[in-house]
């Protein structure tokens, strides 16, 4: 596994309210940022009570983490960055270069990064950063649980299924798409399957019923819904 962060890019440059109106916003205020280095907090996922923010996390965390399943493992911290932009695989706020984005993970180092930017659009913030957290959950599966959400992917791909439930797979799908059978479609389509999984958890427990970025089929939806249902029937997902 690299140490490189895992980027969530934003949908286009239109869509973009960091890039426009977020900046505008941003430059009524003071140039320095308020807060920054001090929103950084900790989720907990403990074994036997439920998932926790830490005591200085905003709220909304909590009503956040109410929603999820249970989760367990180490704890994540979440930080919020002014302005944030990624470039070669690195991650960079308040700089002119790179490409803006909304949030980066790093998986080892069990840190997600998160644009400030997102605190002021609660909907967004719990769809991403549940997103975020099941990259955790993702490299904790077992191969047969990953085996088996890959042959559930692959059933779509092969009926031609248009439509994802969040942009950071439907971006990835629409590439391969482009390109030759699944079979050998290798990185791409390992990257693919592990966006769709974390866009899917997102969906099902964000607390959104609806948005821009759910564009799959109903009854795919439901099928997807069933495979976390199924897999997760423990009750305990490790994160
Ligand atoms: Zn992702």
């Amino acid at each position: 596994m690299t140490t490189r962060p895992i980027l969530r890019r934003l949908r286009n440059r239109r869509s973009s309210s960091k890039s426009s109106s977020g900046a505008r916003k941003r430059s009524r205020r003071p140039a320095h940022h308020p807060g920054r280095g001090l929103a950084r907090f900790w989720l907990r996922f403990a074994k036997s009570s439920k998932n926790r923010a830490h005591p200085t996390a905003p709220r909304k965390f909590a009503r956040l983490l109410n929603r999820l399943p249970h989760l367990q493992g180490r704890a994540v911290t979440v930080r919020f960055l002014p302005a944030l932009t990624a470039g070669s695989q690195k991650l960079y706020s308040d700089k002119k270069f790179g490409q803006p984005v909304y949030a980066a993970t790093f998986v080892r180092k069990r840190r997600i990064v998160l644009d400030q930017e997102l605190e002021r659009q609660p909907r967004e913030l719990a769809r991403i950063l549940t997103h975020e957290l099941f990259h955790f959950v993702w490299v904790r599966l077992s191969n047969r649980s990953r085996h088996s959400y890959e042959t559930l992917v692959r059933t779509e791909w092969l009926r031609r299924t248009r439509g994802e439930l969040g942009w950071s797979a439907e971006s990835r799908k629409r590439v391969l798409s482009r390109k030759a059978p699944f079979a050998n479609l290798g990185k791409r389509w390992r990257e693919y399957l592990c966006e769709s999984f974390c866009d899917t958890a997102a969906w099902l427990f964000s607390g959104l019923r609806r948005h821009p970025e759910f564009t799959l089929a109903e009854r795919y939806r439901k099928k997807r819904a069933a495979w976390f249902q199924e897999t997760f029937r423990a009750g305990k997902i490790p994160i």
